[in-house]
């Protein structure tokens, strides 16, 4: 058993150790990103490739290998050309990663604070009102395909503004907001959303409910709407759509995504009583 150990220890470096938990991370990470998506199918039959290839080989049925052997090939291109906005988003999530979004100042926590009071305050106005709204907030997924649907803006989060884009017959009120509760910014308005594909939703959801849906399917943005037949807020996310908020449920829930930190549950609990005592300021 010594003998083992030395063994290892000569051979298994510390680097070893981490280059092998940065590889089962990562192979981890694409795993959970492609698992539901239509990514998920393509794997299975390049892994059904990748068993039958030596197969053929080892049976030598040449023929067969030859043409399994020149679909591989062409796979690989036809998957890199078929999958780009995934590769594309993938690698815009890289770079947009939550651990850097993690560790907010305190002053930016505060900013977002703020800024989620704003929102749903605007919101809730919206509703009042019965004024249908769409607002995307963006998490790790970069936006930048919807933004270009749209109208840029890159304007201070407020509620005015927020009411203003929503009020019918202005230029800007069909379509969706993206807005990054990170820097603080509204992105664009009049922006076009995927429509989801999902059967099984209510036949009383249109198409504001259904895009709301589909981009929450297609990245991990929370989607807020405002329905204009019943004044109604939902938010969608992971394609899932949960009707019927409150201010305090809106506001918890974006709390919960964005002003988060990494301290432990009592101390972030501590924050929400605070979050809660400064809620109706503007
Ligand atoms: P409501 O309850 O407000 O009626 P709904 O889910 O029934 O909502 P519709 O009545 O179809 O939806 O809402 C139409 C509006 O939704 C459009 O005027 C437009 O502003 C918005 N909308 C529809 N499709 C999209 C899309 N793909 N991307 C962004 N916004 C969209
Ligand atoms: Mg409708």
């Amino acid at each position: 058993m010594n003998e083992f150990w030395t063994y290892l220890q000569s051979r298994v470096t510390f680097g070893n150790v981490i280059e092998v938990a940065i590889i089962a991370y990562v192979i981890y990470k694409i795993l959970m990103w492609i698992r539901g998506t239509q990514a998920e199918q393509v794997i299975k039959g390049f892994i059904l490739l990748t068993v039958l290839i030596p197969l053929c080989s080892w049976l030598k049925f040449t023929t067969l290998y030859y043409v399994l052997n020149s679909m591989f090939t062409w796979a690989l291109i036809i998957i890199v050309v078929v999958f780009q906005p995934e590769f594309r988003s993938a690698l815009e999530q890289i770079g947009n990663n939550r651990i850097f979004n993690r560790y907010l100042r305190r002053s930016d926590r505060n900013m977002v604070i703020k800024n989620i009071a704003r929102i749903s305050r605007a919101v809730m106005d919206l509703a009042d009102e019965q004024i249908g709204a769409l607002i995307v907030c963006e998490v790790n997924t970069g936006l930048n395909d919807i933004v270009a649907t749209g109208i840029k803006l890159n304007a201070e989060i407020s509620t005015e503004v927020l009411e203003n884009i929503f009020t019918p017959n202005r230029p800007l009120h069909d379509g969706a907001v993206v807005i990054n509760l990170w820097t603080g910014k509204i992105l664009a308005a009049g922006c076009l959303l995927p429509l989801t594909d999902n059967r099984t939703l209510d036949t009383e959801l249109g198409t504001r409910h259904r895009s709301g849906i589909g981009i929450s399917e297609k990245s991990d943005a929370i989607t807020i709407i405002v329905s204009e037949e019943t004044g109604v807020v939902s938010y969608a996310e992971k394609g899932g759509l949960t009707r019927g908020l409150h201010r305090e449920d809106l506001e918890l829930l974006l709390a919960d995504h964005f002003s988060k930190d990494d301290e432990d549950e009592d101390e972030t609990n501590k924050k929400r009583f605070a979050f809660w005592g400064n809620k109706h300021e503007k």
